[in-house]
């Protein structure tokens, strides 16, 4: 535990000593990648909290992921003693929902309100589609959604966007026919304002609005604002460049920026007035999330958006090697409009960068394999000390592949997540409805999970019956005896499952109720644990553990949580994000790790294969033909180089399957972006280039070397016959990654793959 000031800045250079002890209104770090801006922020908060008095409940630190927060957290204990606990350190969404937790009554929130994911918010845009008669091929719920979402982000609310394209549309009108609906913003503005309308009734919010209904709650209702302003007397916010305009406006509400007092000089501690001291800490050439709405003016604007602030530039980077960074300077310098930035390291030059041409996808998998085992049994790299990224999703299972049949040990970040598993979810559902029944879609999705006879034309009948009392699905199910028509065959398990539900909601409010307990009862009661331990499918034996997984996480929460809730359990499983799957740092987990560039942001591995350097997969199809586009897949490209410590190897495939079919690729632009003396190829061209060239027989095109080990390496391998025994490592619990299991047949194509 820190005794004297110097223990804090002693071991920093000077610009950021001096960011850590900036006394004043508003400070930006802007820095390049791996210049300590991450690190200077947690000292800074020790600072504050030790140099100028402040109370661990007067800070809130905002950063990226739930795992950045935990891991600050702990930085913070090591430096200023276990009052770190008890600070808000936690993601956007995070503090957003403690905040509506509180106070989200006042603009028509219940407690225990419930949280949409994506899968959830779009079975409502579906029913939504469905009421209306929209053709959701033309405007696919995805597309719809993510309207809806840019909508949030700029905090345009419904009303406005009512006013403006649907004037006459009334929210909750049944009956509303395609035939009106005269143009697509026109179809938008409606679809938007229906799906608030029953979120609403369902007394749920997905994602967007946790920060954009937070910001309403401050501007509706000034004493909710006071209350913060006098709270939180220093923000900092890491990872700036990546907020969207509606962040923005939540860090200027809660300071109280705008409130008319003039920033206090001295540093603003209990009852003194004036808004908060801001601290926001990023890198404009690391901005990857323009497509959620991020907003890079905000970092850039930063000066003239608050008053007295100031900026201080790190230039010294303490995580890469020379060559390393030159690679990244080099392709980022090709983006137009950026302020270029000193960057460098007293690290050295280092070794240089490890090309490898494949002629397939597969090819360059098992190259990667092999390289990895290579570095770990020759040179002693401790596998997870390795990282492999790439672009989209769906090429993690070639690498896959290739890592198994070399007997790599590797987990998987992102894919198909342990919250998104099909039992996973509908364990969870249950527990929505429990706590909250007006849940119209959680409700209907345990409505017959498991089989109880009640299909779609139940729910249908329930569904009309209560839309038109102005009754929710709930008490719809809680009154079926009063619904005309009803055969006996769908009354007497709707009369099951009321009765049911009446149960398992008596048994989560008793007193003192933990929520693994409640976990077990809905398991036990619902015959969801039953139904898989009766099937012979080996697959429902893993989503038997799974369940028991599930469980577990709760007492875990329980243990960790001292006033633990049903309520609090959800909001923790509904916050997770990819990079939270990753174990903590600390432990070895003797895993590669496998993760799209997106997720890798903040993070750093002595060893990175940056792969799939190609045109179409990186950069993405989609970004090549525009400019503003092809700039943030870039800056993608330089958040991968910049992951790595030591080592960085970049590799692509001559070939590889897209949309089911064998495409040739080109070489990435980005490659050629790379000066080429920092790049060592050990094969260069693939494909129809090196057949070209005579495969590589003396044409000096540099394709010699490794490649021919490579045969030999197949054949001592036994080559592509290896049987696929389903290896046993990797299988850890959060989506963790065993083979089968893992992000197989998800389309990355579409967009999903944006590590969102
Ligand atoms: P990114 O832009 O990727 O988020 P960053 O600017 O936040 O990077 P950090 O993650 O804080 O950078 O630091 C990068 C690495 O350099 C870390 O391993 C950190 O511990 C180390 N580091 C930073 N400053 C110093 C220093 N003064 N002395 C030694 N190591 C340092
Ligand atoms: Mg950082």
């Amino acid at each position: 535990i820190v005794r004297s000031p110097q223990e804090l800045v002693g071991d920093l250079n000077e610009q950021q000593a001096q960011a850590v002890r900036f006394r004043g209104p508003a400070l930006l770090i802007g820095a390049g990648a791996g210049s300590g801006k991450t690190r200077v922020l947690t000292r800074r908060i020790a600072w504050i909290l030790t140099q100028f008095g402040a109370w661990p409940s007067q800070i809130l630190a905002i950063t990226f992921t739930n795992k950045a927060a935990t891991e600050m957290r702990e930085r913070l204990s090591a430096l200023i003693g276990p009052v770190a606990q008890h600070m808000w350190v936690s993601t956007f969404h995070s503090a957003c929902v403690r905040i509506l937790r509180r106070d989200g009554g006042r603009i028509g929130l219940k407690s225990g309100f419930t949280i949409y994911d994506t899968a959830d918010c779009e079975r409502l845009v579906k029913l939504i589609a469905t009421d209306f008669n929209i053709d959701v091929k033309r405007y696919t719920p995805r597309q719809i959604l993510a309207r809806i979402s840019d909508y949030k982000n700029n905090l345009t609310g419904v009303r406005e966007t009512l006013a403006r394209y649907a004037p006459d549309f009334r929210p909750g009108t049944r009956g509303f026919r395609i035939g009106r609906i005269g143009n697509v913003e026109e179809l938008y503005a409606i679809v938007y304002a229906e799906y608030q309308h029953r979120l609403a009734l369902a007394n749920a919010v997905d994602f967007d609005d946790l920060i954009a209904r937070t910001v309403e709650l401050l501007r509706t209702q000034p004493d909710v604002a006071e209350y913060y302003h006098h709270k939180f007397r220093y923000i900092l916010v890491d990872e700036y460049q990546d907020t969207n305009h509606a962040q923005y406006v939540l860090v200027r509400e809660l300071a109280g920026v705008d409130s008319g007092e003039r920033p206090s000089p001295d540093a603003p501690g209990a009852g003194r007035r004036g808004p908060a001291w801001i601290t926001v800490v990023g890198d404009s050439d690391q901005s990857i999330y323009a497509f959620r709405g991020a907003d890079i003016s905000n970092i850039q604007d930063f000066e003239q958006d608050f008053p007295d602030a100031r900026t201080i530039m790190l230039e010294q980077n303490y995580r890469s090697t020379q060559t390393i960074l030159d690679a990244a300077n080099a392709v980022i310098a090709h983006n137009e409009g950026r302020k270029p930035k000193k960057l460098w390291t007293a690290a050295g030059k280092g070794a240089p960068i490890t090309g490898y041409a494949a002629d397939t996808a597969q090819l360059e998998a098992h190259w990667i394999a092999h390289e990895i085992r290579r570095l770990h049994e020759e040179e002693g790299v401790r596998y997870s000390d390795v990282a492999v990224m790439y672009r989209a999703n769906a090429q993690s299972r070639s690498l896959e592949e290739g890592l198994i049949q070399a007997h790599v040990p590797y987990q998987l970040i992102g894919g198909t997540k342990f919250y998104e598993r099909r039992e996973v979810k509908d364990a969870l559902a249950y527990l929505q409805a429990i706590v909250n029944p007006a849940d119209g879609i959680n409700m209907r999705r345990i409505l017959n999970v498991p089989k109880r006879g009640l299909g779609a034309r139940a729910e249908s009948i329930v569904t009309a019956w209560a839309d038109e009392r102005g009754l929710t699905f709930w008490q719809g199910i809680e009154q079926a005896d009063r619904i005309e028509g009803m055969t006996t065959r769908t009354l007497n398990p709707l009369r099951r499952f009321a009765a049911m539900m009446t149960q398992l909601r008596a048994f989560a409010a008793e007193h003192d109720r933990q929520p693994s307990q409640v976990v077990a009862e809905v398991l036990a009661l619902s015959g969801l644990l039953e139904e898989l331990q009766k099937s012979t499918d080996p697959q429902d034996q893993s989503r038997v553990e799974n369940l028991s997984q599930l469980q577990s996480v709760a007492a875990e929460y329980e243990q960790n949580t001292p006033d633990a809730t049903l309520a609090g359990f959800l909001e923790t499983t509904a916050l997770v994000a990819d990079s939270d799957q990753l174990p903590d740092e600390a432990e070895d987990s003797g895993k590669v790790t496998l993760m799209t560039l997106h997720t890798a942001k903040g993070l750093e591995y002595p060893v990175v294969f940056l792969t799939g350097m190609e045109q179409g997969t990186f950069p993405h199809s989609r970004a090549m033909e525009d400019t503003s586009e092809l700039s943030e897949e870039r800056r993608l490209a330089y958040v991968g180089i910049t992951r790595a410590r030591r080592r960085l190897y970049i590799t692509r495939a001559a070939v590889r399957a897209q949309w089911g079919r064998a495409s040739e690729m080109m070489p990435s632009q980005f490659l050629d972006e790379i000066p080429d003396g920092l790049i060592d190829w050990k094969r260069r061209e693939a494909g129809v280039e090196r057949m070209r060239s005579g495969w590589g027989h003396g044409s000096g095109s540099g394709s010699h070397g490794c490649g021919d080990d490579w045969d030999s390496e197949l054949d001592e391998f036994g080559g592509w016959d290896d049987d696929f025994s389903a290896p046993s490592y990797g299988g850890s619990s959060y989506g963790g990654s065993s083979y089968g299991s893992s992000s197989y047949g998800r389309s990355s194509y579409g967009g999903s793959s944006y590590g969102s």
